[in-house]
């Protein structure tokens, strides 16, 4: 049986066809390396007009090594991270972020929809503390999050002037940006650096690249001999043209922008639809590219013997749906297909 994946993740899909193009671009004749570049002269400046900021930006490998590589240049050994309990930072990377910051804590927060509050930073803030803990230096949030909802600007905005209240950093886990520019019809700077972000970690792979993400400061002090520890860490591709072409295909003609709201609208058509099935549960709003859903065990089963995989995220039965720049309505419309029979079957 053919296993189909597409559901699975965002980054079971394939290479978006604008950052191929590029890439085949690039394959021609020689280039400066380490990022010395035309390409990733070019993919900066790209990012910098998405932003409409002047900004420090470094190509890197993975959105883990953008997450822990952008924490570890904010914080030190003796500090900490404040985020959600259910933060990519802290529950799938395997500590990352304390090992290159050689040992910086996190403190996590509940919080509703995966989303954190203004008031939890303030209270977490506002506890005291002596030698024997670490200190709060970097708040950090995720956008889109990892239950597929959005923060609003104004939420943004809120956490940011908490931030800045009390002197500490604010980090964006981007993984899927896009995804909430595309949701929130807004430009890219207000949910970043207008609302406080200091530093991005701007993720393409999910969105439609072969590989690479981005680490986009915007607090360019906070960028002083970042340089040397994406270098230390392994992450300064010495063929660097190949990771940052790609980036020219996707942020040209906002093409970014484009497959986001394409993947954003197959969610709402796929969460639409799951919403009219009984005994399916939506766990979450669909406000980005991912439904979340509970349904029986045995439709599980029945599913998994079609050959749909997907990942069961809550308890036993809550399954994360993705959806992609790949995404079709045919391959939405097989898979409701075979939960309604699922449904009259088991
Ligand atoms: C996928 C993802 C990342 C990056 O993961 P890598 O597998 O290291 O590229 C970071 N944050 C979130 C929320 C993600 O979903």
């Amino acid at each position: 049986m053919k296993l189909k994946y597409h559901f699975a993740s965002d980054n079971t899909a394939a290479i978006i066809p604008e950052a191929w193009d590029a890439l085949v671009s690039a394959n021609r004749g020689f280039a400066a390396a380490y990022g010395d570049d035309e390409w990733t002269e070019k993919a900066a400046n790209l990012i910098r007009a998405m932003f409409e900021t002047d900004c420090d930006v470094y190509f890197v490998f993975t959105g883990t090594a953008a997450n822990s590589l952008a924490l570890a240049g904010l914080c030190k050994p003796q500090d900490k991270i404040i985020c959600h309990k259910h933060a990519h930072i802290a529950t799938s990377e395997c500590g990352a972020a304390g090992f290159f910051s050689g040992g910086a804590g996190m403190e996590l927060l509940e919080g509703e929809l995966c989303k954190i509050h203004p008031h939890a930073v303030e209270q977490a803030l506002d506890q005291a503390f002596d030698f024997h803990f670490q200190m709060h230096k970097t708040v950090s949030i995720t956008q889109s999050t990892e239950l597929g909802t959005v923060y609003t600007v104004d939420e943004i905005k809120a956490i940011g002037k908490v931030a800045d209240e009390n002197n500490i950093h604010f980090h964006m886990d981007g993984a899927r940006f896009s995804n909430a520019v595309a949701s929130l019809n807004v430009t890219a700077k207000e949910i970043s650096w207008q609302a406080g972000v200091d530093v991005l970690s701007f993720g393409a792979t999910k969105a439609g690249l072969p590989v690479g993400d981005a680490i986009v400061f915007f607090n360019k002090t906070l960028a002083a001999e970042f340089g040397h520890r994406c270098k230390q860490a392994g992450h300064v591709a010495s063929k660097m043209r190949f990771l940052s072409a790609p980036w020219v295909g996707f942020l040209e003609n906002d093409t970014w922008l484009r497959h986001a709201r394409h993947a954003n609208q197959c969610a709402k058509i796929l969460g639409g639809r799951l919403a009219r099935i009984d005994d399916i549960e939506l766990l979450a709003p669909v406000e980005s590219n991912a439904a979340f859903v509970s349904f029986p065990q045995a439709m599980h089963q029945f599913m998994r013997d079609k050959g749909w995989i997907y990942h069961i995220v809550t308890g036993d039965t809550g399954a994360r749906l993705m959806c992609s720049w790949d995404t079709t309505e045919q391959v939405i419309e097989q898979f409701i297909t075979d939960l309604e029979d699922a449904r009259s079957t088991v």
